[in-house]
């Protein structure tokens, strides 16, 4: 099914990619943001992208890399060569196993674009938590018709950019309408829908002018199964309710329709990405802005506001099980990092084993990365 590839160097950020393939009217699966790096820490860390659902993760559309190991040796890597490295950077995390100067990614006829801006407010938070509630129940519905996209749960507004590749402007409106006459006392007249005729033209005109790059926040995420989000939408919106942000306080809670789809396909798919992705529909992301005059112990002090709310959304899984949370939203001191980050003990032990094959001297060391639990604090 590889109707072309593209080798993609270091340091090219994905708009350069995005809008060098839409010469050829192709995508590959890339970030959000076009200021993200497209082989480094994204890429190795599992990637999720506008266009997962429709094809897979980023680590998933991987053929082969081009690194230099530890031992200054240049390797090319894939499936057939240095499989278990191979395993470990699709997925496992950046800055740990070796440099990547180069990756060869899968790339697809672009798609056509149907996508839906909306915000609407409710007038208190009764009301509030009623339309949240009606708004995680029609999750599944949006998922099932194929739709992917992003959105705010912040005060008392949800905010909303919702997509479906090569979709159908009626039957995305359907969707829509439905849930506007389940909440018909509120204002949905700010509602937009189009249809574009690219994904390069979608990114590039609804996409990249909410570039946040140059913020600083802090984040920390969570993957929500998708059989709870189907099962018990009631539950799931009383605490997606109680872990909004506030416009005041500069929080924000953000989902992203970014999991289910094709990321819950794992056919072929031999690789190292946190097994949360593959149950998941929702990345739940706690953000919170600071300013460059943010001293450091108040940026401490935010940062475990953040993980506190990250734990509060635990609350949604059944008592006992494993919280996930995608390691390149995250903040570094997340307690339980190593199953938390990779799914489990188990495949973090076997990522820690690669580590000590390829990097038997702790070479590449970075905060809570596979490995890093035999060093210091100051990564000695
Ligand atoms: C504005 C913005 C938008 C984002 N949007 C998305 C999104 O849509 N989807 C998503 O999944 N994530 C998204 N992210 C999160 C993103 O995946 C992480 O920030 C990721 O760590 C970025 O990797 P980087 O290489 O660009 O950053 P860096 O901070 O440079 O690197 C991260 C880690 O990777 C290592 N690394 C970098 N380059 C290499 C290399 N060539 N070889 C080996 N190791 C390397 C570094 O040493 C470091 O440990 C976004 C982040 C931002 C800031």
């Amino acid at each position: 099914n590889v109707s072309n590839a593209i080798r993609i160097e270091a340091g090219v950020q994905w708009g350069e990619v995005y809008r060098l393939l839409s010469n050829f009217n192709l995508v590959a699966i890339g970030a959000a943001s076009g200021t993200v790096s497209a082989v480094g820490g994204y890429l190795q860390g599992g990637g999720h992208s506008p266009l997962s659902r429709w094809k897979g993760l980023a680590a998933d559309q991987i053929l082969e890399y081009d690194v230099v190991t530890a031992d200054g040796q240049r390797q090319t890597i894939n499936a057939c060569q240095n499989s278990d490295l191979f395993w470990a950077l699709n997925g496992g995390g950046g800055g740990t196993y070796a440099i990547v100067l180069s990756a060869v990614v899968r790339t697809f006829p672009s798609p056509s674009i149907v996508a839906t801006t909306y915000s609407v407010s409710a007038a208190n938070a009764t009301r509030y938590a009623k339309l949240i509630e009606s708004f995680v129940e029609i999750l599944p519905a949006l998922a099932d018709a194929g739709w992917s996209g992003y959105f705010d749960i912040v005060d008392l507004t949800l905010r909303a950019l919702f997509h479906v590749p090569n979709g159908n402007l009626a039957a995305l409106n359907a969707i829509l309408n439905q849930f506007a006459a389940n909440n018909s006392d509120l204002d949905f007249n700010s509602t937009n829908s189009f249809v574009i005729p690219s994904f390069y033209h979608y990114f590039a005109l609804i996409m990249e002018p909410n570039n946040p790059t140059g913020d600083g926040f802090l984040v920390s995420s969570r993957l929500i199964p998708e059989s709870i989000i189907r099962s018990k939408p009631a539950q799931v919106a009383e605490v997606f309710v109680q872990v909004k942000g506030q416009s005041t306080t500069g929080s924000i809670l953000r989902g992203s329709l970014v999991a289910g789809g094709q990321v819950s396909n794992t056919t072929n798919r031999n690789n190292s990405i946190n097994p949360g992705w593959r149950t998941a529909l929702l990345r739940m992301a706690c953000t919170q802005s600071w300013l460059d005059t943010t001293s450091q112990a108040d940026q401490d002090f935010l940062a475990a506001q953040v993980l506190l709310r990250a734990e509060m959304l635990d609350k949604v899984l059944p008592v006992g099980s494993q919280p996930t949370c995608y390691a390149n939203e995250a903040i570094p001191s997340e307690p339980n990092w190593q199953e938390k980050f990779f799914g489990s003990k188990v495949i973090y032990n076997q990522l820690k084993s690669i580590k000590e094959k390829y990097d038997p001297f702790g070479l590449f060391v970075c905060t809570n990365c596979v490995g890093s639990d035999d060093w210091t604090s100051d990564l000695n």
